[in-house]
């Protein structure tokens, strides 16, 4: 496994793997592997035949009452990980390799997609999703690029301005990984308490109870986002941030149930960590 410090390095070898006729996949992630990241990376090698994870920790994405300085990591263990794995290339930039001093230069996301959900709650978020995925999509090249459904938002927005910035790169959406009692894995799940950790499985069983009222024939959002919130209630350690449905594409609010695929997406405070999850109804008609 080749491990790249700079955009040069990564670029080279990326090129290099082309040349000799594989198409290349790139996994972005912050690091703190776990089964989830694995799953990803499990994808990319399926679909090309030279897979990059890169593991950074970007500054710009977080607020600035968030947890970027505390977010976990362990750069020996990612890179285990990943070398077990079968990951071919690794890209750990350094900050500044990223952003050089006084940057200034940003891709914006505005209007609805960006102002919904995680982006209403976290101002700028999605902009520094979109800054540093143009930056790494820059660097590696992809033919081909894997993210996660359990930041479905993260995904709905990086498909869009691939295609609106003309990115050359085939956006792959992997399914959600779950620990047993449904938990969504997640870097983060580390910050949780015992108790805490007791609680959190209840977003997924929130989802769940909504998703057996689907079944049994509910297609008011407003039902659905209330049974939700029910299960929620049970906690007191759990604080609702959203409970909401909208467009599965295009992220727009929806109030009754269609045959088009619709996103029930969560986000909770467990104590003090943010948790989110989601679940497609409707994807069957
Ligand atoms: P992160 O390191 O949290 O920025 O995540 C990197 C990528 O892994 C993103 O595309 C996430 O959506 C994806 N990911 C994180 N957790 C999971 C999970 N439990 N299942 C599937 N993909 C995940």
């Amino acid at each position: 496994m080749i491990i790249c410090g700079t955009v040069e390095e990564i670029r080279r070898e990326s090129r290099r793997a082309k040349s000799e006729g594989a198409s290349v996949a790139l996994v972005p992630t912050m690091g703190y592997l776990h089964e989830g990241h694995v799953s990803l990376v499990r994808k990319a090698k399926e679909m090309a035949g030279f897979t990059v994870v890169s593991l950074f920790v970007n500054p710009t994405q977080f607020g600035p009452n968030e947890d970027f300085e505390k977010y976990p990591r362990d750069f020996d263990r990612d890179r285990g990980i990943c070398r077990e794995a079968g990951v071919d290339a690794l890209f750990c930039p350094s900050r500044e390799e990223l952003y050089p001093e006084g940057c200034s230069t940003y891709v914006e996301v505005q209007g609805g997609m960006a102002l919904v959900l995680c982006g209403a709650k976290r101002p700028g978020h999605f902009r520094g999703v979109a800054t540093v995925v143009s930056k790494l999509f820059i660097a590696t090249e992809p033919n081909i690029a894997v993210f996660g459904q359990k930041d479905a938002q993260q995904a709905a927005i990086i498909r869009k301005m691939t295609r609106e910035l003309n990115f050359p790169v085939k956006i792959v959406v992997s399914p959600i990984v779950r620990e047993p009692d449904g938990l969504a894995m997640s870097s983060r799940n580390k910050y949780l308490s015992d108790g805490e950790r007791s609680a959190a499985p209840l977003l997924k069983r929130g989802l769940d109870v909504a998703a057996e009222a689907y079944s049994a024939g509910e297609r008011s959002a407003g039902k659905l986002i209330g049974l939700v919130s029910a299960v929620l209630g049970r906690s007191d350690l759990l604080r609702i941030d959203y409970v909401e449905l909208v467009d599965g594409e295009t992220l727009v609010p929806v109030g009754m149930l269609s045959e088009k695929p619709s996103l029930l997406a969560v986000a909770a405070f467990c104590g003090r960590t943010r948790l989110i999850d989601n679940i497609v109804l409707g994807a069957e008609g």
